[in-house]
């Protein structure tokens, strides 16, 4: 063997021999430990877990519960929301971020109005064919809505089975094939028992397993987590993604948005040009909540939410 054929300890991962053997310990943990958040009660149902999959893909739980509160009280089913204006989805949103996801949610509750009768389906492929709902979501839905046996990859979870499984601090950037080969692979063949480990896996990489600090002193697969019994080797992939805010053109949007929500008729222009100093990226922002339909342009240069 060369030189060049010997495998590096960094790209070789110490990928553990049977992973199915995180099982136990995980669900165990997971019995003692979960929090009682309000869309895993049972009376949450299945709109109630579809939204919190909504808010919570880019937001954190603290900030995500009071708004989840309110949207569940003003829109308790699908059809509530589907009756009302895109644009009041958007003002509910308040500052979770990214908002797009608003619209998104108003308009899988129309699809559920129109097509399942008001129901959220059970069915995968139903739910991948609402408008707005990707693979990650529908498979979160069946999995904590209905039981079912899917791999729910969230950051969480991916975060756990590169570490514990794959012997790798970080994951990809984006989700690999290869990923998704050993989420299912990791499945429990039960169906409630799958359900249960995504819950779980998930669970251990937002309180456990976190992202910059991750606690393995208190974390049930630590004499079986590859990467620590590995010596924790450094991250040698590409860059992380940073989660810049201040200065970017979301900021701008968010403060642009924020005095929509707040207004209770069209905005002209001349009092949005105050919330942002610098003209180009404005300008840039605006057009870009716009051509996104999350303001609508009005003649005299005004702005509003979306009525449709
Ligand atoms: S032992 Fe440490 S690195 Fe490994 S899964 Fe547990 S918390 Fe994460």
């Amino acid at each position: 063997m060369t030189a060049t054929d010997m495998p590096s300890p960094q790209t070789s991962p110490a990928t553990i021999e049977d992973a199915t053997a995180l099982h136990s310990p995980v669900l165990a943990w997971f019995d003692q430990h979960a929090r009682d958040l309000p869309w895993r009660r049972p009376d949450a149902g299945a709109w109630g877990v579809m939204v919190s999959e909504f808010m919570l893909q880019q937001t954190p739980v603290s900030r995500v519960l009071p708004v989840y509160e309110q949207w569940l009280a003003r829109w308790p089913r699908p059809a509530d929301l589907a009756s009302e204006a895109p644009g009041e989805a958007v003002r509910a949103w308040g500052r979770l971020g990214y908002p797009r996801r608003a619209l998104r949610l108003h308009g899988a509750a129309v699809a559920i109005t129109e097509r399942h009768g008001g129901d959220v389906p059970r069915e995968h492929a139903q739910l991948l064919a609402l408008p707005g709902i990707g693979e990650y979501t529908a498979a979160a839905v069946a999995s904590f809505a209905y039981g079912q046996r899917h791999p729910v990859l969230d950051t969480n979870v991916r975060r756990v089975l590169a570490r514990a499984a794959t012997g790798i601090q970080y994951p990809p950037n984006a989700t690999t094939a290869a990923e998704r080969r050993l989420a299912r692979a990791l499945l429990p063949d039960d169906e409630a028992t799958a359900a249960r480990w995504a819950a779980a896996s998930m669970e251990l990489g937002a309180l456990v397993c976190t992202a910059r600090n991750e606690d393995c002193g208190r974390c049930p697969v630590a004499g079986l987590c590859a990467w620590r019994l590995a010596g924790k080797p450094a991250h040698d992939g590409p860059p992380r993604r940073g989660q810049t805010y201040a200065g970017t053109d979301r900021q701008v949007r968010g403060k642009l948005l924020a005095v929509l929500r707040e207004a209770t008729s069209p905005v002209p222009r001349a009092v949005l040009d105050r919330v942002w100093d610098e003209p180009v990226q404005r300008a840039r922002a605006l057009d870009g909540l716009v051509s996104d339909g999350l303001i609508e342009p009005l003649e005299n240069d005004q702005f509003r939410l979306p009525l449709t």
